[in-house]
């Protein structure tokens, strides 16, 4: 049965300590799972690095608290991700010790809110030894797929049996032991230098003394990857995804303002006929990728909504559309959209969008899955590759593209939205939807999921 907070009423109303990793693609789903935690009664401190710090007005029943994370200007402005979460567990542990210990302090001596455990993003491992210290109960929380996971874990065994370093790491070689994934699909950063990276996949994947491991994903999709990590792992394993579709649907947290103008664009358009094209937050585009899209999208004659983030330009520069050709532009005229941001999963639920052109984040990934929509994938880097594989050889709701060419780019869009022979891929994706469906209706197994993690939070 589902677990009553009742029990103890909101008499004693206990508080949970959640720490996300500071990149939009973790962020969300840790404020997510925060809001359906507040909504089974729990209070919610979030305590964040400065950087990408969560807009505090987005959640207003949320106590937010930055630490000090260490990074320097140059660390941020490298662009190199794993530097960026190194430096960050390095660079914040005794400011989390002091954050962490003042908020328990605080709380503690019976008061209504104590702090039953902190819940932190498996990439903010240094919180399990700042946590131990204090002895307060952890809880990993991971954001991208378990075949990920699988993946990542697979390295350092590649390493000692000689694959690494790559002869090619754009060979489509079958990787061994990861039978469905190509030495192309492994899960490594854009830089290709696994240094820091190797380190990086051992911290991040010792769970230690962690009480369980909450998982953003869904046993309709991973089911026999989870049971073979579950068979591993001393403590429950617990796939509790989609988290979006936990909380309310207009739940925002986006660190970029979201343009709603989109919306209205959208309402005008025919049901299924448009594609949505979007990249995430990180994945850049060169200049000459950007007008290949805008001649790929214009030649398709389908309605796109495009989202082009500031800064998305390889170089950094703030490149936009108006600077394309303006015989382009009058190529697709009223048939486009381009914003900065969008309410993503709204968009991606809107009755008019029939398709997403995506680099396939995992919480892209996991979006769209949720409505139904097919995929045209494009992976850049990291973890975006495995989920195009299983995207569209194992879930087979969409299909890549290889490169970014406007005759491809057109094909591709045609194909995945109006062509015969998408319609397998179509109907895939809205029988993927209903699966989905069960895992997070009362009962299902996310479901099922998250009250276990409440009855494992009550007894701590
Ligand atoms: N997103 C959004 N508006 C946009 C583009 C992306 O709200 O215009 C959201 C999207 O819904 C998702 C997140 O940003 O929740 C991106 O995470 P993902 O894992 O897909 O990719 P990442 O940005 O980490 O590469």
């Amino acid at each position: 049965g589902r677990p009553k907070m009742e029990k103890n009423g909101q008499k004693h109303r206990r508080r949970l300590v959640l720490l996300p990793c500071p990149f939009q693609g973790h962020i969300n789903p840790m404020l997510q799972l925060g809001s359906f935690l507040h909504s089974k009664g729990f209070s919610i401190t979030v305590i964040h690095c400065n950087f990408n710090s969560p807009n505090p007005s987005n959640q207003p029943s949320f106590e937010f608290i930055p630490f000090q994370d260490g990074l320097s200007c140059n660390d941020v402005s490298s662009g190199d991700i794993v530097r960026i979460i190194q430096r960050a567990n390095v660079g914040c542990k005794s400011h989390l010790h002091e954050c962490l210990s003042q908020i328990i302090t605080q709380r503690r001596g019976g008061q209504k809110d104590d702090v039953a455990c902190i819940i932190h993003d498996e990439l903010m491992y240094i919180s399990q030894s700042v946590a131990n210290s204090l002895k307060l109960p952890s809880i990993v929380f991971r954001t991208t797929c378990a075949a990920t996971s699988l993946a990542r874990t697979a390295i350092p065994i590649l390493k000692a049996e000689g694959y690494i370093p790559f002869q090619d790491s754009e060979s489509q070689d079958p990787v061994p032991g990861l039978h469905l994934l190509r030495f192309k699909d492994l899960p490594i950063p854009r830089s290709k230098t696994l240094g820091g990276f190797e380190q990086l996949v051992v911290d991040a994947y010792n769970i230690g003394t962690s009480s369980a491991i909450v998982w953003n994903t869904m046993e309709s999709l991973e089911l026999s990857l989870l049971e073979q990590i579950q068979q591993q792992c001393q403590v429950p394993v617990l796939p509790v995804g989609p988290v979006h579709k936990f909380a309310p649907a207009s739940y925002c947290s986006s660190l970029l303002e979201e343009d709603r103008s989109c919306m209205s664009w959208l309402g005008k358009q025919t049901k299924n006929s448009v594609i949505y094209v979007s990249m995430g937050s990180l994945a850049f585009m060169d200049e000459k990728e950007l007008t290949e899209m805008a001649w790929g999208l214009a030649n398709s004659q389908q309605p796109f909504l495009w989202v082009i983030r500031p800064g998305s330009n390889s170089d950094g520069s703030d490149q936009r559309i108006e600077e394309l050709p303006k015989v382009l532009r009058e190529t697709f005229g009223e048939r486009g959209c381009i914003v900065k941001w969008a309410p993503q999963k709204e968009v991606l639920a809107h009755s008019s969008v029939g398709g997403f052109l995506s680099h396939c984040g995992w919480n892209s990934t996991l979006e769209s899955i949720c409505e139904g929509v097919p995929m045209i994938c494009r992976p850049s880097f990291g973890d975006q590759k495995v989920n195009a594989r299983y995207l569209s050889h194992v879930w087979r709701v969409g299909f890549e593209l290889e490169e970014l060419e406007r005759a491809q780019i057109e094909k591709a869009v045609r194909k995945l939205m109006v062509d015969k022979e998408g319609e397998a891929v179509r109907e895939n994706a809205n029988n993927l939807k209903g699966k989905a469906e069960l895992c997070i209706r009362e009962g299902g197994s996310s479901d099922n999921s998250l009250n276990r993690l409440v009855d494992m939070i009550m007894s701590f």
